[in-house]
């Protein structure tokens, strides 16, 4: 089953390694099949490139394993409530990578102090406060903060971003490590970080829905 998104995972989460998204073995990766409500989940505690395709584990919503024989990635509450709160997500990738970790120490949102914030779909990408990682606690908490956005920051921990594909959720989750990091070095500079005003974000966020290459017919 799922031959297509098991490979997929794995070759996105060897890509967060070499991207370095993240390290060891820190961060997760979930495909969503909202048709039979099943998502696909990276396993626990297996180094991106020691992790096989059949280490992929198939589970639905609620935490019953339907398959695999690995232990599931301990965020897979996390991703499940994102498929639960957001009906277009198929796809979650979580890490905790370096600025919007740092950020989260923080406890500061990423702030538009560069336009592409806006790929998030939102006029910042907020941050939820800190829970116990693995915890129900976390994933009810990432919710509430995230709101509208497509990406929110976990205090003390990382960060987590949906899309429409796994492709999607990836560049989001790398693209809010790039403002998180222009933000950062803006604010150590102790001069005045100009934020962009939310009407000029929403203008962003609209063109951003045109965006791309047009297929042509
Ligand atoms: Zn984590």
């Amino acid at each position: 089953m799922y031959e297509k998104e098991r490979n997929e995972i794995v070759e996105f989460g060897k890509k967060l390694i070499t991207d370095r998204l993240t390290t060891g073995t820190s961060g997760n990766i979930s495909i969503y099949d909202a048709e039979k409500k099943l998502m696909l989940i990276s396993p626990s505690g297996i180094g991106y490139f020691e992790t096989k395709p059949e280490d992929i584990v198939v589970m639905d919503l609620d935490g019953n394993i339907v398959e695999g024989d690995k232990k599931p990635s301990s965020e897979h509450g996390l991703h499940a409530a994102m498929y639960k709160a957001k009906p277009n997500a198929r796809a979650a990738v979580h890490t905790h990578s370096m600025y919007c970790t740092v950020l989260s120490v923080l406890h500061e949102p990423i702030r538009a102090a560069h336009y592409v914030v806006a790929d998030a779909g939102s006029v910042m990408v907020p941050c939820a406060d800190y829970r116990t990682y693995g915890t129900m606690e976390l994933a009810n908490e990432a919710v509430r903060a995230m709101g509208e956005a497509d990406a929110v920051l976990l205090a003390n921990h990382g960060m987590i971003a949906v899309g429409k594909s796994l492709k999607s959720a990836y560049g989001l989750a790398s693209g809010m490590e790039y403002c998180a990091e222009v933000y950062y070095r803006a604010i150590c500079t102790n001069k005045t970080v100009n934020i962009l005003p939310d009407d000029e974000m929403r203008r962003v966020i609209e063109k951003f829905k045109g965006y791309g290459q047009v297929k042509k017919p």
